[in-house]
């Protein structure tokens, strides 16, 4: 049930809403939207809204009828924005209107070297925050796992001197917590989706998230996994496409666009678009990522390398350098188009 409150009305009657929930046994979390809300969790059936009709300041006590409610429109109305500060300051707003960020770097952090040269250019070219990954999943046990705490401090080596803040996957519970530590941005991966044990872990750090859909998840199971971090006190929770399993071979996933303006109907959080694992095709990186500009989601997670060749991981997505500037360029076009800003975060 969502409860909203009256135009003007005082911190008092927030209070009691709130102390009236929690005498009944549930959960309340308040939604500071547009208009005040407070939505109420750990409810096995429907709650009597009667009770809460009565209360001095309530305009409206409605039960909700979808699976999950945290991350749902008819709790909170306004879209939410989360705002990552770069190391000189400058805030980048994840879902904000009228700007479209971009997430850009290798996929994995190989050393030193190799991730200050592509930090570099993707900078040059207009990203406004650096990826990488330490903790690596990967599908065959005998490939590079990625390089742990090492990887990070390299990522904060980075971050530094480029200003840019970083996403960073942590893979387990017990790396979670460490990788917070260096990071700006929690990933949680396709294959950890439905790892509800993580999701509650993150969902209990003060870190933005973001969320990656699962490659065989519904819409519902993925907003529901959303709402495990949310209900843990974490409402910084952005979601990200990535491709889903479907019965065409012709690219490594199938690039969902067709959900993104859904998502952007029943959910008030940010929805970014991933080509890059959305193909796994370098030549199609760029028309999909377009594509998605045009939507348009609210940003874009999109691999980088100068050397794919010799990637410890998805090389064969990897834009090269002269590519990844060529589509910032084009994205601009499309922003300029459409109302939005890509290469300045200001
Ligand atoms: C990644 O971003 O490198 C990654 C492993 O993504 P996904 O979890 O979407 O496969
Ligand atoms: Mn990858």
């Amino acid at each position: 049930m969502v409860i909203t409150m009256k135009v003007g009305h005082t911190k008092e009657q927030v209070d009691a809403v709130v102390r009236l929930v929690q005498a009944r046994g549930y959960t309340a979390h308040i939604m500071p939207g547009v208009a005040m809300a407070v939505c109420i969790t750990g409810n096995a059936g429907r709650v009597d809204p009667r009770p809460f009709m009565l209360l001095e300041g309530v305009a409206e006590a409605v039960p909700v009828t979808k699976p999950y409610k945290l991350p749902s429109r008819d709790v909170q109305a306004a879209d939410t924005v989360i705002d990552i500060a770069t190391p000189s300051g400058r805030t980048i707003g994840i879902g904000r209107k009228g700007f479209m960020p971009v997430i850009a770097g290798p996929c994995s952090v190989e050393s030193e070297d190799q991730l200050m040269r592509i930090a570099k250019v993707v900078k040059d070219a207009g990203a406004h925050l650096l990826r990488g990954g330490a903790f690596k999943p990967r599908s065959s046990a005998f490939a590079f796992q990625g390089m742990g705490e090492d990887g990070l401090k390299i990522l904060a080596a980075a971050r530094e001197t480029f200003d840019l803040p970083v996403v960073t996957e942590a893979l387990d519970q017990h790396t979670a917590e460490l990788v917070a530590r260096y990071t700006d941005v929690i990933q949680i991966g396709a294959r950890n989706m439905q790892n509800y044990a993580l999701l509650r872990d993150v969902g209990k750090l003060n870190k933005p998230v973001m969320l990656k859909r699962g490659m065989s998840a519904t819409l519902e199971e993925w907003l529901q996994a959303a709402e495990y971090i949310m209900a843990e006190g974490n409402a910084k929770v952005m979601l990200c496409e990535r491709g889903i399993r479907t019965f065409a071979t012709h690219t490594r996933n199938t690039l969902d666009l067709n959900v993104v303006p859904v998502v952007q109907r029943l959910s008030h959080l940010p929805i970014l678009v991933d080509p890059s694992h959305g193909t796994g095709i370098r030549n199609m990186v760029a028309p999909l990522a377009r594509a998605a500009a045009a939507l348009p989601c609210h940003g874009q997670m999109i691999e980088v390398h100068d050397r794919p060749d010799e990637a410890l991981s998805d090389g064969p997505q990897s834009l090269l350098p002269e590519q990844f500037s060529q589509l910032m360029t084009e994205l601009d076009a499309i922003g300029k188009a459409l109302g939005f800003r890509v290469r300045d975060a200001a």
